[in-house]
């Protein structure tokens, strides 16, 4: 699990940045890398009470903007669903389950870059990217496997 480049401890990258990692927005970023599930903010609001019973939602969206522009936390839009956080740094896409609703991480093979994989015009620039795969997750695709065996 320590391939990925935020395996860096917290507090180095937050020095780098000249950012102080409060108690209340270290509960938010330990909610987040505690359980990878891409939660939403309410999600994150709901972890973080029952360590820190005195934080607001409202605190909890402020910090979780914090740590988005400081780039340790990234914001995964889906549809019009509401925004949810992923601290996953490392180049990855995200396969939005049909039938659970999970979203997991998927990384791009060793060595690959986006421009290696994706036939973009050369004069073209981009700035950000956000490829998603939409389908069944693992344990939905074992789940629904297993369904159609049964039928049978
Ligand atoms: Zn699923
Ligand atoms: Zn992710």
């Amino acid at each position: 699990m320590n391939r990925n480049p935020e395996a860096k401890s917290y507090d180095e990258t937050i020095s780098e940045k000249g950012f102080r990692f409060t108690e209340q927005r270290r509960a938010v970023y330990d909610a987040l890398m505690g359980k990878r599930d891409h939660p939403t903010a309410v999600e994150v609001f709901m972890r973080v009470k029952g360590k820190v019973p005195t934080i607001s939602l409202a605190t909890v969206y402020n910090c979780l903007e914090t740590l988005t522009d400081c780039g340790l936390v990234k914001t995964v839009n889906h549809d019009r669903e509401s925004a949810r956080y992923c601290p996953n740094l490392a180049e990855h896409a995200h396969l939005f389950c049909e039938s659970c609703g999970g979203v997991t991480d998927i990384p791009l093979r060793a060595k690959r870059r986006a421009h290696d994989i994706w036939d973009l015009p050369p004069d073209v620039s981009i700035s950000h990217h956000e490829i998603s795969f939409r389908g069944l997750c693992p344990k939905c695709a074992k789940a629904a496997a297993r369904q159609t065996t049964k039928c049978k």
